[in-house]
Formats: C-alpha cells, sequence, structure tokens
C-alpha cells in the first residue's frame, strides 16, 4: 500500500513550530511592589488594579480555624 497523504517530516515540523509554550510574564504589583502574575489578583497583599479585592487576614483566620477545628475532632 502506498501513503497517498504522507506528513513529511518538514510538515511535522511547520505543524509543530506554533506548538511553544510561552513565558509567563510578571509585573510588579502597583500596591505592594511584590511580583504578580498579569491580570491576576495579587497573593500577597489581595489588591486588584488599585482595589482591594481579596480580604488576606480574614482568609487567613478563616483557614486558621478550619485547622483548629480539624484538630480537635482527631
Ligand atoms: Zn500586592
Amino acid at each position: 500500500m502506498v501513503v497517498r497523504m504522507r506528513s513529511t517530516r518538514s510538515h511535522t515540523g511547520n505543524r509543530r513550530s506554533h506548538h511553544a509554550l510561552e513565558e509567563t510574564s510578571f509585573t510588579k504589583c502597583e500596591n505592594c511592589k511584590a511580583l504578580k502574575r498579569r491580570h491576576t489578583v495579587c497573593a500577597s497583599c489581595g489588591f486588584y488594579r488599585g482595589k482591594k479585592v481579596l480580604d488576606l487576614v480574614k482568609k487567613t483566620e478563616k483557614k486558621q480555624k478550619k485547622a483548629k477545628a480539624k484538630e480537635v475532632s482527631k
């Protein structure tokens, strides 16, 4: 049998030339100057575009409470 639609090595290479992963770009947070990923909420202060979006203090308190409750029930 003859392969009619054979994909050559160069065809495969040409197709895969667009498959490379992009490097993630980091920017400085305008509130706390920490490095953060673009278009995401800052992980260290919870600000996004100059506005407070996440209450990180409350969040950590909640987490600790949950961990404590888990420990007690053991
Ligand atoms: Zn920040």
